[in-house]
């Protein structure tokens, strides 16, 4: 049989796999510390739980429209229109089966086989992945994204960009003269945005993480933000995400999720609604600060540890640090699981050759005995 070449050309997802892995091999019965996941290890709050264990004995359980119930759409629209200051209302929201999945929409809508598609590095894993399944071609600058790199992706041709702040992989949060160099730069192109704020409500600075909206409003014209409850309300397994983007894009992403998924779980949409209506911010609170004192746990024990560099993370749940002289990082995180256990995410998925990625949100006691793990087996590779 044959197959779509575009499809077989797509790498499989590193993050998703290597979490497997992991899994598989600690059931297996190997002592596996794995800081592979980015997915808070606590339960989905009661609150929406409740919510959810509801709308099944409400007999919820049908079809809903394709795009969402109209109920939370209209708290999503609600919620972003006071956060960021732009008019929107139900028709520029999808809500679809996760963020990955509003992210896949929107890049299936605007994206033309051949089109160039700008992808700061490091990039999260599926990006790349999602613009060549389209046919388009990601353009992934060397340096960091500053208004320059724009400006010469624009002249070559590259019709959009990927924003993700705070970062996966590397929890990096934009100054805010930084940001609004960048709203200028798109400014003064056509490019279309997509700004994956899936991290907007874990970050560990003081203020909100400056966004190309705060600078440029009109931009909401040609802009798609796309979050979700996954991260925040740790409900990753229940599926939900969302965008907000102009009507015309958000038709598109809603006719093409019509003849895929149909509705995101009617059961979930209604758990959802419970989280975007607040009904568990004391939880999401908690949560946060777990975080927090975690991302202070791994840089401390991470501080210890020779020859490796990292920049303290200060939003999301990841730290990138850079290895000492490794130009294969698959390899490198291979070895690291055969020889000591350790699970995490080689920064060649990231388009970061020689980083690796760890999670923290893991229990204390996997962080600490995971550093641990990762320093001896650097002192045996370093130490003749
Ligand atoms: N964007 C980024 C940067 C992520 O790390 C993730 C994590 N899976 C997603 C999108 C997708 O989130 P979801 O689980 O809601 O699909
Ligand atoms: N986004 C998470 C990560 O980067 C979950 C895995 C995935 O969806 O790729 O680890």
């Amino acid at each position: 049989m044959k197959y779509s070449r575009t499809i077989m050309s797509l790498s499989p997802s590193a993050t998703l796999q290597l979490s497997a892995k992991a899994k598989e091999l600690k059931k297996s019965g190997r002592d596996i510390v794995s800081l592979t996941a980015g997915q808070p290890d606590f339960p989905t709050p009661a609150p929406i739980a409740q919510a959810g264990i509801k709308a099944i004995m409400d007999g919820k359980t049908g079809y809903t429209p394709s795009t969402g119930i109209p109920e939370l759409k209209e708290a999503v629209a609600e919620s972003y229109s006071l956060r960021r200051n732009i008019e929107w209302n139900s028709s520029n929201v999808v809500v679809s089966c996760g963020a990955k999945h509003d992210l896949a929409n929107l890049v299936r809508a605007a994206v033309n086989p051949g089109d160039r598609v700008l992808l700061p590095r490091p990039y999260w894993v599926s990006y790349p992945e999602m613009v060549k399944a389209s046919g388009g071609i990601p353009v992934l600058p060397e340096k960091r994204l500053d208004p320059c790199e724009i400006l010469k992706a624009a002249d070559l041709g590259a019709v959009g960009l990927l924003l993700n702040y705070p970062s996966n992989p590397s929890g990096y949060v934009p100054s805010s003269d930084e940001m609004s160099r960048i709203a200028d730069a798109i400014a003064d192109t056509d490019m279309w945005v997509i700004s994956d704020d899936i991290y907007e409500d874990l970050v560990y600075t003081e203020g909100a993480v400056p966004h190309i909206l705060d600078y440029r409003p009109e931009l909401s014209s040609r802009t798609a933000v796309v979050s979700g409850v996954s991260k925040t309300f740790a409900m990753t397994g229940w599926r939900i995400g969302y965008s907000l983007a102009n009507r015309e894009w958000s038709k598109l992403s809603g006719i093409l999720q019509a003849h895929s998924t149909s509705n995101p779980c009617s059961i979930s949409q209604w758990a959802a609604l419970a989280a975007v209506e607040g009904k568990a911010d004391k939880e999401k609170r908690e949560m946060y600060r777990s975080f927090r004192d975690r991302r202070d746990m791994i840089c401390s024990k991470l501080s210890d540890v020779e020859g490796i560099q990292f920049d303290r993370p200060e939003g999301a749940f990841y730290v990138f640090p850079r290895l000492p002289a490794v130009n294969d990082t698959a390899g490198f995180c291979s070895e690291l699981l055969d020889e000591e256990g350790l699970a995490v995410i080689p920064g060649s998925a990231f388009g970061a050759e020689g980083y690796i990625r760890l999670s923290f949100a893991a229990s204390d006691d996997d962080i600490r005995e995971g550093v641990n793990r990762l320093n001896r087996f650097l002192r045996r590779r370093y130490t003749v």
